[in-house]
């Protein structure tokens, strides 16, 4: 059994915050950042959106096959991109780095807003309950696919309450720990957890978030029972871990090859099968003796359910736009990751792949849940 503890002023989320103990209103949120639409307005004049959103497959560099030709919808306001965890983590980047070229595509402003708590399913959960009208969209990770198997009482269905937009982007995650954290190899963190599990503080984004899997993979293989710290996001958990406050945790390329590359934090692995472009001295899980932990993060947009196939295929052209852009493309490859091609930022291949993750997750996550 884990223990969760509590650190002051990291805002951690412990069992109050399990699906609908909790709720928060998405318009009150503090985090939010407006994404002037790059067409100049930044008001979302119709007549703006007009010229902008007719994106079309050749103007985004989308496949012209990738989707099916609809009349593209032209929205009239701004958008609302939900992250389900806190501002300054992976999600979060990953979110705004896409959501610049998007708004500039669409002719609307973006507005990114961070719901934490829960792992993931707090935001997860409302945006399933939105109005269904193409302007609250949600950005997740493979968090959608584990938390069914995590919350037995989880208030949405990942396959059926929500509509795939298109994967974005898919990354492996580091394993690292604070500079005065004793060990400085994966073998030496190995031997220490044996030894020390009862001492060691793990961190993590809430039951259901890629940094809690990563945690329970490394715990299976080690044979080790660590102490999870809960936080909104690995956002606040790498400001935690750059503090020594925590000893270490595991979390995606896009938030540790800054800290690892600068030296404040220590890397252990990688957990994918091949050494990192961005962080090649960093081993794989593989080569430095766990071979068992192995972990993509995956992220894609959804929408809810009743949203009308015209709208899921304008977001989904405004999306693989997104993936094709320059900016996006160098600032993905400064942290460890790429865009995914065109084929995969589809809505087919998004649900081919949620559904293929919640089977791949179902019998490795039995009996781990909240
Ligand atoms: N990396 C986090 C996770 O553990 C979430 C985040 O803050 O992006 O799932």
């Amino acid at each position: 059994m884990t223990t969760v503890v509590s650190i002051p002023g990291t805002e951690r989320r412990g069992a109050g915050s399990r699906p609908g103990r909790r709720v928060q209103s998405i318009a009150g949120l503090a985090a939010v950042a407006l994404i002037a639409a790059a067409c100049g307005t930044g008001t979302g004049s119709p007549a703006a959106s007009a010229t902008t959103t007719s994106a079309s497959p050749s103007a985004t560099g989308a496949s012209p096959s990738a989707e099916p030709s609809l009349a593209a919808w032209e929205p009239t306001g701004p958008i609302t991109i939900v992250v389900p965890f806190a501002a300054g983590g992976p999600t979060d980047t990953v979110t705004r780095l896409v959501a610049e070229p998007m708004s500039a595509t669409l002719g609307q402003q973006i507005i990114v807003t961070n719901v934490a708590g829960a792992g993931g399913t707090l935001a997860a959960g409302q945006v399933a309950e939105a109005q269904a009208d193409g302007y609250t969209v949600l950005m997740h990770h493979i968090g959608m696919s584990t938390a069914p198997s995590l919350y037995p009482d989880l208030p949405y269905d990942p396959l059926t309450s929500f509509k795939t937009i298109g994967l974005v982007t898919e990354v492996p995650m580091t394993i690292v720990g604070g500079t005065e954290f004793a060990p400085n190899t994966l073998q030496e963190l190995v031997d220490h957890l044996k030894a020390n599990a009862a001492t060691v503080n793990y961190a993590n984004a809430g039951i259901g978030a890629a940094s809690h899997l990563c945690g329970l993979l490394i715990e299976q293989a080690v044979g080790a029972d660590v102490t999870e710290v809960e936080y909104d996001g690995t956002g606040p958990a790498m400001d935690d871990l750059l503090g020594n406050q925590v000893h270490f945790m595991c979390d995606q390329t896009t938030n540790t090859t800054t800290q690892i590359k600068a030296g404040s934090i220590k890397a252990y692995a990688i957990t994918s099968p091949e050494r990192s472009d961005a962080l090649p001295d960093v081993p794989t899980t593989t080569e430095a003796g766990l071979p068992d932990v192995q972990v993509r993060v995956w992220h894609g947009l959804y929408v809810p359910a009743e949203t009308p196939d015209d709208v899921v295929a304008t977001l989904t052209q405004a999306l693989q736009g997104a993936l094709t852009d320059e900016n996006v493309i160098a600032k993905f490859a400064e942290l460890g990751t790429t865009p995914v091609s065109a084929d995969q930022a589809t809505s087919e291949a998004h649900t081919a792949k949620l559904q293929e993750q919640i089977d791949v997750w179902k019998p490795l996550l039995a009996g781990a849940g909240s």
